[in-house]
C-alpha cells in the first residue's frame, strides 16, 4: 500500500492544475514585474492578477495583500511590523499561549526589545476567553495577536467577537489564519481584523510563498528593506510563479470548500469515534468547533514518537506534538496550555485529513492502530503497573 498521508497541517502536496498555471512563470514570463519592457509587464499583470484574485477571496482591496516567503514572514511582517510602526503611540501587544511559533517567538522577541506582553490563558479545549482580551486591553495596547484556528487541536477560536472587542479599544487585531486558509470561509470584514496572515503549501499550493493582508490605513515598518516592491512594505524581486501559484490554490480550494468540506468531516468523524473506542484515550480540543480536517488524541501510556515510527513502518504518516517540535522531546505548548500533564502530552497524536484521503485509508488506520498502542502499552512500565 502506498504511504496514507496524513499530516495535512503540516503541508500539503502541490495541486496539478497549480503547478500548471505556475510553469510558464519560470522561464517563458520570466521577466522582472519591475522592468519597464513586455515581459517585466507581463509578469507584473500576473502579479496584479493574483492580487486581485486573493484579495477578492478575503474581501479586501488589492492593495491591502501584501505577499511574502510564508506563514512565519507574513506572521513577523504583521507583529514586528505594527511594533515598530506604533511604538511611540504604546508598547503593549497581547497573544495566547496557543499561537503557532512564528506568533509566539517573534512577540517574546519584542518582549526583548523592550515590549511589554500579555500571554492569556485558554481553557481545556484551547479556547481563548474574549472576556480575558477585553480584561488585558489597556491604554498602551498597540496589537493583539490571536489565531484563527489551532494547527496542533484543531480549535477555532471566536475571532469575530475578539476582533469586535479590540476594535472599539482602538487597538490593531492580527489573526494567523494559516490553518484555515482555503478551508473556512475568510473574510476580514466578518471577522474584524485589521491584519490577517496566510501561507500558500497548506492549502495545495507552492511552499515558500504566503501573503499578509493588511487593513488599508494601518501602518508596518518593513522586515526586510531595499527595493520598492510590495509598495515599499517588503522588498525583494516578487516569487511570481509562487505567488501565481499561491493565487490559484487559493482560488480553487475556495470553489471547492463545500464539498471538500464534507469529505473531510465524514472521515474526521469517522477517525475521532474510531480511536476513542480505544480505552484511555482522550480526544483533544473542542468537538463543536474544530477544523473538519483535524484529529488529536492522547492515548495514556505511550509515547507519541515511538507511536509515529509505528505508523511509519505501516505506511501512515502523522504528527505528535507539532512538525517544530517534533525532534525534541518536549510535549507540545499547546496541550500543556490546556491543561494536560506531560506523560499525559506526550501521548498525542495529530492525524490531520486533506482532500485526496479516502474511505478505505481511514478504515485500514483505524484497523492498525489499536494494535499498535496495545502492543506499545504492553511493553509500557506505566501500563503494567
Ligand atoms: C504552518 C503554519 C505557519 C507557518 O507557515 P510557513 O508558511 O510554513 O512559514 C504559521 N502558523 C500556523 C498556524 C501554521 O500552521
Amino acid at each position: 500500500m502506498s504511504e496514507i498521508y496524513l499530516d495535512h497541517a503540516a503541508t500539503t502536496p502541490l495541486r496539478p492544475e497549480v503547478l500548471e498555471a505556475m510553469l510558464p512563470y519560470f522561464n517563458q514570463e520570466f521577466g522582472n514585474p519591475s522592468s519597464v519592457y513586455g515581459a517585466g509587464r507581463r509578469a507584473h499583470q500576473a502579479l496584479d492578477q493574483a492580487r486581485d484574485t486573493v484579495a477578492d477571496l478575503l474581501g479586501a482591496k488589492s492593495e491591502e495583500i501584501i505577499f511574502t516567503s510564508g506563514g512565519s514572514e507574513a506572521a513577523n511582517l504583521a507583529i514586528k511590523g505594527v511594533a515598530w510602526a506604533y511604538q511611540t503611540k504604546g508598547k503593549h501587544i497581547i497573544t495566547s499561549a496557543i499561537e503557532h511559533h512564528a506568533v509566539l517567538d517573534a512577540v517574546l522577541w519584542l518582549k526583548q526589545q523592550g515590549f511589554e506582553v500579555t500571554i492569556l490563558p485558554v481553557d481545556e479545549e484551547g479556547f481563548v476567553d474574549p472576556q480575558s482580551v477585553q480584561e488585558a486591553l489597556r491604554g498602551d495596547t498597540i496589537l493583539v495577536s490571536i489565531m484563527h484556528a489551532n494547527n496542533e487541536v484543531g480549535t477555532i477560536q471566536p475571532i469575530e467577537d475578539i476582533g469586535a472587542i479590540v476594535r472599539a479599544h482602538g487597538a490593531f487585531f492580527h489573526t494567523d489564519a494559516v490553518q484555515t486558509a482555503g478551508i473556512l470561509d475568510l473574510d476580514v470584514a466578518e471577522l474584524n481584523v485589521d491584519l490577517l496572515s496566510l501561507s500558500a503549501h497548506k492549502f495545495y499550493g507552492p511552499k515558500g510563498v504566503g501573503a499578509l493582508y493588511v487593513r488599508k490605513g494601518v501602518r508596518l515598518d518593513p522586515l526586510i528593506h531595499g527595493g520598492a516592491q510590495e509598495k515599499r512594505r517588503r522588498a525583494g524581486t516578487e516569487n511570481v510563479a509562487g505567488i501565481v501559484g499561491l493565487a490559484k490554490a487559493f482560488e480553487l480550494a475556495q470553489a471547492e470548500r463545500g464539498e471538500v468540506t464534507r469529505h473531510l468531516i465524514q472521515l474526521r468523524d469517522q477517525l475521532l469515534q474510531g480511536l476513542q473506542a480505544i480505552p484511555h484515550t482522550k480526544v483533544n480540543g473542542s468537538l463543536e468547533r474544530r477544523l473538519p480536517n483535524n484529529v488529536n488524541v492522547c492515548f495514556q501510556f505511550i509515547e507519541g514518537e515511538s507511536l509515529l515510527l509505528n505508523l511509519d513502518l505501516k505506511g501512515i504518516a502523522g504528527s505528535s506534538g507539532s512538525a517544530c517540535t517534533s525532534g525534541s522531546l518536549d510535549p507540545s505548548h499547546v496541550l500543556l496550555a490546556m491543561g494536560l500533564s506531560h506523560e499525559i502530552a506526550h501521548g498525542s497524536l495529530r492525524l490531520t485529513l486533506g482532500r485526496e484521503n479516502t474511505q478505505d485509508q481511514v478504515t485500514y488506520v483505524l484497523e492498525e492502530i489499536p494494535i499498535i498502542v496495545e502492543r506499545l502499552r504492553a511493553m509500557s512500565p506505566l501500563y503494567n503497573a
